[in-house]
């Protein structure tokens, strides 16, 4: 079981994608744990402001450190057993890239709180409250809600029970290394008719091996496509 605590101030932006498919399963079977922090509970002022200006100027606001620092000491006050591993992860452009061998060594914590920045991000004192800086890729999204939402998929698909079918995560893109790619895969029907642009017929078919019943053939033509895709 491991827990993900988000902090967030747009606590409604999980609703839906929590409660569909996989992550709904894997909570249903408390397999995860998620709770959702409204980081507006834990401001200062009866107004409950999160941000302000950034000192020296400059566009936009910045989130300010007392709440971020009150929401994780709530927090860890609330940790029972003290031998649980945990980690307190930032969401930023500027972290470290996320991949698959970030996504196993995730999964073996107990609990990974995730902080989600928005506007111009966190105040740069955040950086000390935290044990590690995450980001998703090269580009730069709204707000760190799907940057979570990304770390809670691909962490959770790592905990035994919450993927269906137990070779499914060893089949996968990435799982011999982050050079792999899977094989090609293919389903019904067996011949499928596109009409080109200049109304041509062309007829997509399934490779002859998939469809020949020899478990030797199909496993040796589909090393060779994970290894051509690269
Ligand atoms: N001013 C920041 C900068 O230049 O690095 C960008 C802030 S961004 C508009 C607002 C928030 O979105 C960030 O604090 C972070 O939590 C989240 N975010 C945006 N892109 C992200 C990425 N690629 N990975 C992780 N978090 C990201």
């Amino acid at each position: 079981m491991i827990t993900f605590d988000l902090i967030t101030i747009f606590p409604k932006a999980f609703d839906s994608y929590l409660a569909e498919s996989i992550i709904k399963r894997a909570q249903q079977k408390k397999l995860i744990k998620i709770k959702i922090h409204n980081l507006r509970d834990y401001t200062m002022d009866k107004h409950k402001k999160v941000d302000d200006r950034p000192y020296g100027g400059g566009p936009g606001m910045i989130l300010m450190v007392e709440s971020i620092s009150k929401a994780l000491r709530a927090l860890k006050s609330k940790i029972k057993n003290q031998k649980s591993k945990i980690r307190i992860i930032m969401l930023t452009p500027a972290g470290k890239k996320f991949t698959q061998r970030e996504v196993e060594r995730l999964a073996k914590y107990n609990q990974l709180i995730l902080l989600c920045g928005r506007y111009e991000g966190f105040d740069a004192r955040v950086d000390k409250l935290v044990d590690e800086k995450i980001s998703i890729g090269d580009y730069v999204l709204s707000g760190g809600e799907l940057p979570a939402m990304v770390v809670v998929e691909a962490v959770a698909r790592q905990i035994p029970g919450v993927v269906g079918h137990k070779d499914a995560l060893s089949e996968e893109t990435f799982a011999k290394g982050l050079d792999y790619v899977e094989y090609p895969q293919y389903t019904r029907p067996e011949k499928f008719k596109v009409k080109s642009q200049k109304s041509k017929v062309k007829i997509m078919e399934v490779p002859k091996v998939l469809l020949s019943g020899n478990h030797k053939e199909i496993k040796k033509w589909r090393e060779r496509q994970s290894k051509k895709r690269k």
